[in-house]
């Protein structure tokens, strides 16, 4: 899957796209390799084409501001597959999802209260806060801010690698 990063006019991060997306942005003028070198380290090869890694909008874009959705799989992710009780990294299969205040005492379904947490974890804690369970939370649940960012950690590093320097100017 080669995925092409785009930048907009002011070289922020704002999606990433398929290399044929990226291809039909360049050939209509939208967009432009976004890094002043064409090295082939820089560039996907499919076929005999070239599309460039890195792409910027030629023109001035509002990105409208987009909400998070609040689901499984996106706490998951934002708890990096690992049980917030006992710090192991699971399969997502082996995870569940803990109410820290216990939801059978109306603990809401909220981003701040919800975590991921593995099956031992989950039974161990049962229908107590984590206090009277005497279990630590590894950190504070939170709602995660900039929608980007966090699609992006949905990515192998090998496709991220090569676009780190634009994250760390965003
Ligand atoms: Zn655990």
């Amino acid at each position: 899957m080669q995925k092409v990063l785009l930048l907009d006019k002011d070289n922020k991060p704002i999606n990433i796209c398929s290399w044929k997306r990226a291809l039909v942005l360049i050939m209509k003028g939208k967009a432009t390799n976004a890094r002043l070198l064409n090295d082939i380290e820089n560039m996907i090869k499919i076929d005999n084409i070239l599309i460039p890694r890195v792409i910027k909008l030629t023109y001035k874009l509002a990105v409208p501001y987009k909400e998070l959705p609040f689901c499984r799989e996106n706490i998951l992710v934002r708890d990096e597959f690992v049980c917030q009780y006992c710090g192991k990294k699971f399969p997502p299969d082996k995870l569940t999802l803990d109410h820290v205040f216990p939801k059978s005492r109306l603990g809401p379904d909220i981003w701040e209260n919800i975590v991921a947490c593995c099956e031992e974890c989950n039974q161990k804690k049962a229908d107590r806060t984590p206090k009277e369970a005497k279990m630590k939370l590894l950190r504070r649940p939170y709602r995660p801010k900039d929608y980007f960012s966090f699609e992006l950690k949905k990515y192998p590093y090998e496709i991220i690698k090569f676009w780190s320097e634009f994250f760390e100017a965003s």
